[in-house]
């Protein structure tokens, strides 16, 4: 069987506080792309559970996302992981903001219940990926919705008009604990207006969703890389993007665009700077 991982990026993202626990309460706007990884399941005639990924520095069997999220799914029903082959080509880029392991991660998920005769609801199946990874539950319903709590607690909001995305990863690499300690240490001095991206869904108008689009993280970056990330997104809206944001802890940043023309101009521009830029649409 084929199953493909859509990436996701972050139309809003606030980090709301730091809980007992240790993990921190986060609020939202989530959104999947066409960009996207292609996983193979098939069965290994009793081989137990094996996992191979088109790149090689991508840790194997259990230790893969997509691994991972086979051995909860068997633990659910009771049973381990008898026979299973996991290929994965990736094209989503790697610790990006783009969810690529806990996408993977969701569509094995959505592979194996479709080859197993459907056991679980896609409610329960969220469930049982949230012991693979925060952004799985996520990952396994996709399209427009809103994550909360630690990303777990989803509601599915109106889809967001259909447009064009530029997707632009930078080669510095971001800690994603660091980025949580410099927010922890800080008072946030801007957050995204969730209520008014809801709003603004909610009327269907694409402008309004664009110009709504925050991230409390690119604060929060170190002032060589919040630098670096303003000039991609100035260059995304200097080729007519509606809005640019990044997504996750990055490095990604993306803009929105209604017109396909302007979109496949700015994804060569920085193409020519970035080696990991791509052309998507929304799902
Ligand atoms: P998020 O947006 O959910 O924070 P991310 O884009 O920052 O995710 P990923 O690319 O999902 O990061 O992966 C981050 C880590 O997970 C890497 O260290 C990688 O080695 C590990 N990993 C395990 N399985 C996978 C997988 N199938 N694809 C990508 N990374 C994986």
């Amino acid at each position: 069987m084929e199953v493909q991982a859509l990436a996701k990026l972050n139309l809003t993202l606030d980090v709301l506080g730091k809980r007992p626990d240790g993990y921190h309460d986060l609020r939202m706007v989530m959104q999947s792309i066409t960009l996207s990884d292609t996983l193979e399941l098939a069965d290994n005639a009793g081989e137990g559970l094996r996992v191979e990924s088109s790149l090689h520095f991508l840790p194997a069997g259990e230790k893969n996302l997509a691994g991972k999220a086979a051995v909860c799914f068997y633990q659910a029903l009771g049973r381990d992981v008898r026979s299973l082959d996991i290929r994965l080509t990736k094209r989503i880029p790697v610790c990006a903001g783009m969810a690529g392991g806990s996408s993977d991660a969701a569509a094995v998920l959505r592979g194996l219940n479709e080859l197993e005769g459907n056991p679980f609801t896609p409610t329960e199946l969220a469930r049982i990926g949230e012991r693979v990874g925060s952004d799985v539950p996520y990952c396994v319903i996709g399209g427009t919705a809103l994550a909360e709590g630690r990303g777990e607690i989803l509601t599915p909001l109106p889809a967001l008009p259909p447009c064009w995305v530029v997707a632009c990863k930078p080669d510095f690499p971001v800690s994603t604990p660091e980025l949580f300690g410099r927010i922890d240490s800080c008072r946030i001095r801007c957050r995204p207006d969730t209520e008014g991206m809801l709003a603004a869904l909610e009327s269907g108008n694409l402008g309004a969703v664009a110009r709504r689009m925050y991230n409390v993280f690119e604060d929060a970056l170190p002032d060589r890389q919040r630098t670096s990330m303003a000039e991609i997104k100035n260059v995304l809206i200097q080729c007519g993007a509606l809005g640019a944001n990044m997504s996750g802890s990055g490095p990604t940043a993306f803009g929105l665009f209604d017109e396909e023309e302007a979109a496949r101009q700015a994804a060569q521009l920085l193409g020519q700077s970035y080696r990991e830029t791509f052309l998507a649409r929304t799902v």
